[in-house]
């Protein structure tokens, strides 16, 4: 029997609690002892639900009211000036002003929040440090003393979670580009000591020490910090066993570094790196344990117990029980909480899958028989064994049909028919556009009415035929207000969509939605990602109806409008039993068909969005090319089946292109359209530099600013774009769509923005 552990457990409560709690804060309508209040429920509440499951280490301090890297922030006192903190402990006020920045008022200023970023390649993001040159480092909050306390005092001895040291400073920005987060090692590093030693007289046994940083590309020096940090942390007190928790990535050239720390164990990502257990218990120092992160703290699916089981046999007969403990992959924060309060599942489907509370209960299970072939968990593993077997064979998961269709494309099937000058010439002719043609991303505000429409369509109280006509009346208006702005490109502005990836996996075979299916993106915001849990196709066309009805209303070119494979993969949970390019080729057919059906309807212009290209890069650069040739690849295959007059758009946005230009350059669109503005059309150098050939519509003003820029900024941006780019090159768009202004905002925005647009004419 080995040690079953918990790395971290999803903090927003089982039906989003925390969310509306901090909410209310926020809008003055609750006390901050209620927020506190129900923030101890849910610790509480996941505690024993660990517990009861059977998980020995359950980790606490793995709470947090925002994030948990803002909470580290917090810890060190690391508050940048403008926030006015002085000293003693950080108020709440000063917390939440750091994630989501002040309004201010006729007295005081506002102040703008912290950044904030993806956390490695998930979806969840973080509040970005920023540490000031001389900044003084001090212990500035008790929370891992008292949730540790707190869970001890109801009778669960937990394992603090800490971010590491190294990480935290490598994930953080300083206000001198020249200076080195890392310098800034030893000055936090007693903030940490001292967090430990009162752990440590409280009674703690073992503390996590996350330091994801490790599974990265690194180099010696930063290698070595790890060493250090953890020598320091160590000899803080004599009492304490640390482990090392190294996650989303195998450890490739850091192992020696890893083994050769000074921490009572270590944990590995066996999800991501399976291939290095071999090698780390052949290595791994005598007195060290071995966490083995066997279940996908990333996805739904259910662990196989007889492959995790033989894995953590393995490791008991190898290294003996008391030094194996079982764990999930990652922190369970990236799935959602119960698989119980999905209703309405098809019930074999169902037996596929585990949330957070059912994995924490696999993972009891796996430690429980470890070494012990399976003995008194027969019929468990026997259940776990048949709900493999039918997931492997299931008719809801294979068809035929399209696994013929991905065994049969051809080389041809991914290039458009002519290059891209003469699809140019082609194109002019039939669209006549003026230079710098101005157009939209795609969305436009989505109203509360147009929100309500479709929760009464979900509830029934609204027939699908009064929804229909809400929707073109919708169409309409937005169609009516393109041509009196005067843009030259129109869409019909996506208010069927509810969200760009959940529309369209809706009405995909082979995609499911939950119904509570919540995951973390940041703070209180969460997200539900649709499963592909089948070989993809589309019955039908989604989205033809609206398109073809918006051009029926005009005479100016429509643009249809769908999200792209990669994106399509990268923001839903996605098969694990067959590798993510496959999947991707499955979804690029099934776009393709709808391209082809645009097409068909008299759509001749289409957008197929990507933002999520530059984040599906894989941790490790030497996986870079073979990702970014299946991700090009799957692109082409779901646009290149259109004659050369149809005009295809790709969109992409918030993330720096400069190492994926070339790509962007195979994916051979007839116009890009990327988010510029915020960085003063920097990013345009690079496709400067890469004499990028096609047409390219730098963003001219930031979506998300409540602000609007006058027509005159909106000119000098594209007059600084065209310092790297043609004239002949450039559309004009804002930087991302709609969906999130007001119609104010939007109209006098567009208004400046075609006004810009013409006087450059
Ligand atoms: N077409 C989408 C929209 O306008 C693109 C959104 C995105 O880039 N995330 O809303
Ligand atoms: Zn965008």
């Amino acid at each position: 029997m080995a040690i079953a552990t918990n790395l971290g457990f999803p903090r927003l409560g089982a039906n989003r609690e925390l969310k509306q709690a901090v909410e209310s804060y926020w809008a003055g309508k609750v006390t901050e002892e209620s927020l506190l209040r129900t923030g101890a429920i849910i610790r509480r509440d996941n505690w024993l639900v660990q517990q009861k499951a059977g998980i020995d280490h359950v980790p606490s301090n793995d709470f947090s009211l925002y994030d948990q890297v803002l909470d580290t922030t917090a810890m060190l006192g690391a508050v940048p000036e403008r926030y006015g903190h002085e000293s003693g402990l950080v108020s709440l006020e000063t917390y939440f002003a750091m994630a989501r920045g002040t309004i201010g008022d006729d007295e005081i200023p506002s102040v703008p929040a912290m950044d904030m970023t993806k956390w490695f390649d998930t979806n969840y993001h973080y509040i970005v440090p920023e540490l000031e040159i001389g900044m003084k480092f001090k212990l500035s909050s008790t929370k891992v003393v008292d949730e540790f306390i707190e869970a001890r005092d109801m009778g669960v001895a937990t394992r603090p979670v800490l971010l590491g040291p190294v990480t935290y400073l490598l994930l953080s920005k300083t206000n001198d580009p020249k200076q080195d987060p890392l310098a800034m090692l030893e000055s936090i590093l007693p903030v940490y000591e001292i967090v430990l030693k009162q752990l440590a007289a409280e009674g703690a046994e073992w503390v996590q020490i996350d330091e994801p940083m490790l599974g990265m590309d690194l180099d010696d020096r930063k290698r070595s910090a790890f060493g250090l940090s953890f020598a320091r942390l160590s000899s803080a007190t004599s009492s304490l066993k640390l482990l090392a928790a190294i996650y989303f990535s195998d450890l490739r050239d850091n192992l020696r570094t890893a083994l050769a720390l000074q921490v009572a164990g270590i944990h590995i990502d066996l999800v991501r790196g399976v291939e290095q257990l071999d090698e780390m218990m052949a290595k791994l120092p005598a007195n060290m344990v071995l966490s083995l992160g066997l279940v996908d703290g990333r996805n739904i699916w259910k662990t196989d117990l007889t492959k995790a089981t033989d894995l953590a046999t393995k490791a008991v007969s190898t290294l003996s029980s008391d030094r194996v403990m079982i764990g999930p992959s990652c922190s369970l924060l990236h799935c959602p909480v119960d698989l119980n309060l999905e209703v309405g599942l098809d019930s074999q489907m169902r037996s596929w899958m585990a949330f957070a509370k059912q994995k924490v209960r696999e993972i009891a299970v796996i430690a429980a028989v470890a070494g012990t072939r399976g003995i008194g968990a027969e019929a468990l593993l026997a259940e776990n064994a048949a709900a493999m077997k039918s997931r492997r064979e299931s008719s809801l998961i294979h068809n035929p049909l399209v696994e013929a269709r991905t065994a049969a494309l051809t080389e041809e099937m991914h290039v458009r028919t002519s290059p891209y000058e003469e699809r140019r010439a082609l194109q002019r002719q039939s669209f006549k556009l003026p230079d710098f043609p101005t157009t939209t991303i795609g969305s436009f505000p989505q109203t509360p009415a147009i929100r309500k429409a479709r929760v009464s369509l979900r509830k029934g109280s609204m027939t699908a035929t009064a929804y229909q006509k809400f929707l073109k009346k919708e169409i309409e208006t937005v169609v009516r207000f393109q041509e009196e702005i005067g843009l030259d490109v129109l869409v019909h502005g996506e208010a069927e969509r509810n969200d760009m990836v959940e529309y369209f996996g809706e009405q995909l075979e082979g995609y499911m939605s939950t119904t509570n299916g919540w995951v973390q993106s940041f703070g209180t915001r969460a997200v539900k990602p649709p499963i592909i849990f089948g070989d993809i196709s589309r019955p039908k066309p989604m989205t033809v109806t609206w398109a073809a009805y918006a051009q029926s209303l005009t005479e100016k070119p429509v643009k249809g409008m769908l999200t792209g494979p990669i994106t399509m993969l990268e923001w839903s949970f996605v098969r694990d039993d067959q590798p993510r390019r496959d999947t991707c080729r499955q979804l690029a057919l099934a776009i393709r068909d709808e391209v082809l059906d645009l097409e068909k309807s008299g759509i001749r212009m289409i957008q197929v969005d990507e933002p999520a290209l530059r984040e599906g890069l894989p941790l490790h650069q030497a996986d870079w090319v073979d990702y970014l040739a299946w991700a090009v690849e799957c692109f082409k295959l779901s646009v290149a089946g259109v004659t050369d007059r149809t005009q295809i758009h790709t969109h992409m946005c918030y993330a720096d292109f400069n190492d994926i230009i070339e790509s962007i350059g195979e994916m051979d669109a007839d116009v890009i359209s990327l988010e510029a503005s915020r960085s003063g059309m920097e990013l345009l150098s690079a496709f400067g530099e890469y004499q990028y050939p096609n047409q390219i519509g730098p963003g001219v003003y930031d979506i998300h600013s409540p602000r609007q820029p006058s027509s005159e900024e909106m000119k000098d941006l594209i007059c600084k774009a065209l310092e790297v780019l043609r004239a002949d090159q450039l559309w004009v768009n804002p930087d991302c769509g709609l969906k999130t202004q007001s119609w104010a905002q939007a109209r006098a925005s567009l208004a400046n923005m075609v006004d810009a647009a013409k006087s450059l004419r």
